[in-house]
């Protein structure tokens, strides 16, 4: 059954059908991604004034000089993933929330770090009042959950630029699982790591991207 969500209007529901429309045209092919992105009222995740932009190509400024990513760098990380539901999912950089939401909706269970104390407290709140059932969690995410570990994980998405990939966060993967992470300093190549066996890791890379830094510790 459909929710109804306050705030969220028919223009902005055909904002985001046109959305998913361009999604496809630009190479997304997962239909159970642009369907749960189809359903997620992205303009309630940033500033109401960005209202009109909120459904364009394009990231946008959320608090702590942080950004929202772009919906097609959202919808190309999510592809990557290939989510299956219930499956353990930890995401690095909560930010406005919007991809955490976005795993939500495909059912996935999910545990996500921000290491920006305003933004964490902030997208807690609203992720709760839309009915978004994740855990968040204020600390590094740069060595998984630290002190909270709910490792093994079937899936690690890092939603900020990493200049190498962190060893110990690959450890806290499952075998047979999957981390998507960008990496690099300036630009970042997107890095697809399977964990094929206790010691062994296979990476594809795709595409340039650009993300705000990946940073070693928590901010108060
Ligand atoms: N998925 C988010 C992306 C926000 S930008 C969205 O679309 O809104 C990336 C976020 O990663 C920022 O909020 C930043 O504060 C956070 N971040 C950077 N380094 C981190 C770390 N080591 N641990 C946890 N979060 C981190």
């Amino acid at each position: 059954m459909k929710r109804t969500i306050e705030g969220d209007t028919y223009r902005h529901r055909g904002m985001r059908a046109n959305m998913c429309k361009e999604l496809r045209a630009m190479g997304i092919k997962d239909e159970t991604v642009l369907a749960a992105m189809n359903e997620v009222p992205r303009h309630l995740f940033m500033d109401p004034g960005l209202d009109a932009l909120s459904y364009n190509n394009q990231a946008l400024p959320i608090a702590c000089g942080q950004t929202i990513s772009r919906p097609m760098t959202v919808a190309y990380q999510t592809e990557l993933l290939e989510l299956q539901p219930m499956m353990k999912v930890l995401e690095v950089g909560t930010g406005s929330g919007y991809q955490t939401a976005v795993l939500c909706e495909l059912k996935a269970r999910v545990y996500s770090v921000e290491r920006q104390k305003e933004l964490f407290s902030k997208t807690k709140k609203l992720l709760e009042k839309l009915r978004y059932n994740a855990n968040c969690f204020l600390g590094d995410g740069y060595n998984g959950l630290a002190e909270m570990d709910y490792s093994p994980y079937d899936r690690i998405l890092v939603t900020c630029g990493a200049s190498e990939v962190p060893q110990q966060l690959l450890s806290k993967l499952k075998i047979g699982g999957l981390m998507v992470i960008p990496v690099g300093d300036e630009h970042q190549t997107m890095h697809r790591i399977l964990r094929s066996g206790p010691d062994s890791y296979e990476t594809s890379t795709c595409g340039d991207f650009q993300f705000v830094p990946m940073l070693k510790g928590r901010q108060f």
